[in-house]
């Protein structure tokens, strides 16, 4: 059992080579460590035949902030061990471990240099007409697969402690749920923003609303989250979704995850108001983001359904109806996180580049302020979302 020690690129390909898994005897290799995330190292190590693995290794502090924000490495284990039972259930859009080791910090992954990270492809107005679809099914069949309509009680259970992660849940807790809506050192807005911020915070009825989300994502443990699946967590190309780091990984509400998503193509939407001037073009855009959301929602539902019709293993969750009352209340929680995703992208700590990366500051004030009032009143209405044509509707008449 090896101690922890952080790894820089000698040390990683140094690992690599010693492991005699991925590359011949005495291949020529090399190292380079790239991550843009927030948190981890990200080695590619390569061969002279273009052969690659990364490695990916925790720091026991967040990467952005420097090591006055300890963190802890058993984020790492988290990570390999979600990839590991989503893969399991959705082997073609998760993507694969190839050696892992809890002491270290370390995953080795296989390497998805040959696609891109969505965040970026969206950002420059390039779609992806298989993505909704993709991970429409990813989200079903990871959040069925680990719900109780499917694992027995005792394994459910068992489970549910594996996978407890309170530090990162901490994070979520603080940064989705708490310090957009108070007074916090760790907001972030332009000036010109303060009088709407103000006004959100004063604003009782969301408050309410943010509560009954928060004690949901405290309390509910329905199925094994991916926790953090905004755009810089999906690589993408013309054919193919793999999705990866999920590090804030833990037993939650389902909503959570599809309500990451949706909120992030939501944020997109609105930034394009800023960056594709020509109006046929920008058009064309928003419409795949809506239609993509509307297909996410649709096809989760279906998908659900049917895994649910199928796979049940609890006879007294077989009840007639009982899982189309699940799913459309899935539904409801979605938007209603989705809602703190925009409000915290746009006032909280951490940002996204579809906002942020717009130039003009006038123009990026407007989508900042759209962003804040469509998370506001997403969050205010879910509830009056009973089902999936409802749920779309709602999006398409607040947008
Ligand atoms: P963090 O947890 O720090 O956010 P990520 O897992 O999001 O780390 O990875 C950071 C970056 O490293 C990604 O945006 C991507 O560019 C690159 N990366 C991560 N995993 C892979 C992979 N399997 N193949 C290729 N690049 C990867
Ligand atoms: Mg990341
Ligand atoms: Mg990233
Ligand atoms: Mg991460």
């Amino acid at each position: 059992m090896a101690d922890y020690i952080a790894f820089d690129n000698e040390r990683a390909l140094n690992y690599v080579a010693q492991l005699n898994e991925f590359f011949a005897p005495n291949a020529q290799l090399t190292c380079n460590e790239f991550g843009d995330g927030n948190l981890n190292l990200v080695f590619r190590i390569a061969d002279e035949n273009g052969n690659c693995v990364i490695l990916k290794q925790a720091l026991p502090y967040a990467r952005c902030v420097g090591e006055s924000w300890p963190l802890t490495l058993d984020r790492a284990r988290i990570e390999a061990a979600v990839l590991e039972k989503h893969g399991a259930v959705c082997e073609s859009f998760t993507a694969k471990v190839l050696h892992k080791n809890s002491e270290l910090a370390l995953t080795i992954l296989e390497d998805l240099g040959h696609m891109a990270i969505l965040r970026g492809e969206l950002n420059q107005a390039t779609t992806f007409p298989n993505l909704g679809s993709q991970i429409a099914h990813y989200l079903a069949t990871t959040s069925f697969f680990y719900s109780d309509f499917y694992l027995k009680p005792a394994e459910k259970k068992a489970l549910v402690c594996e996978f407890t992660n309170p530090e990162l849940c901490a994070i979520t807790e603080d940064l989705f749920f708490d310090d957009p809506y108070r007074t916090s050192d760790r907001n972030n807005y332009p000036t010109p923003l303060k009088s709407e911020v103000e006004k959100l915070q004063q604003n009782t009825e969301l408050h309410i609303k943010v509560a009954k989300l928060k004690q949901l994502f405290l309390s509910s443990t329905q199925s094994l989250l991916h926790g953090d699946v905004h755009s810089g967590s999906i690589f993408v190309d013309a054919q193919s979704t793999k999705v990866i780091d999920p590090e804030f990984g833990f037993f939650g509400p389902i909503g959570f995850d599809l309500g990451s998503f949706i909120g992030n193509f939501l944020l997109n939407y609105c930034a394009q108001n800023a960056r594709i001037s020509e109006i046929p073009k920008r058009r064309q855009m928003q419409t795949y983001l809506l239609t993509t959301i509307q297909q996410v929602i649709n096809e989760f539902t279906a998908t659900w359904l049917s895994l649910a019709n199928q796979h049940t293993r609890d006879l007294s969750l077989q009840a007639p109806r009982y899982a189309e009352y699940f799913v459309n209340q899935i539904i409801k929680d979605a938007l209603g996180f989705a809602g703190t995703e925009l409000v915290r992208r746009t006032i909280g700590l951490a940002h996204v580049s579809d906002v942020d990366g717009i130039e003009d500051e006038t123009a990026r004030l407007q989508v900042q302020q759209q962003t804040l009032i469509l998370g506001e009143q997403l969050i205010l209405h879910a509830e009056t979302a009973h089902d999936k044509e409802s749920a779309f509707n709602l999006i398409i008449s607040l947008v």
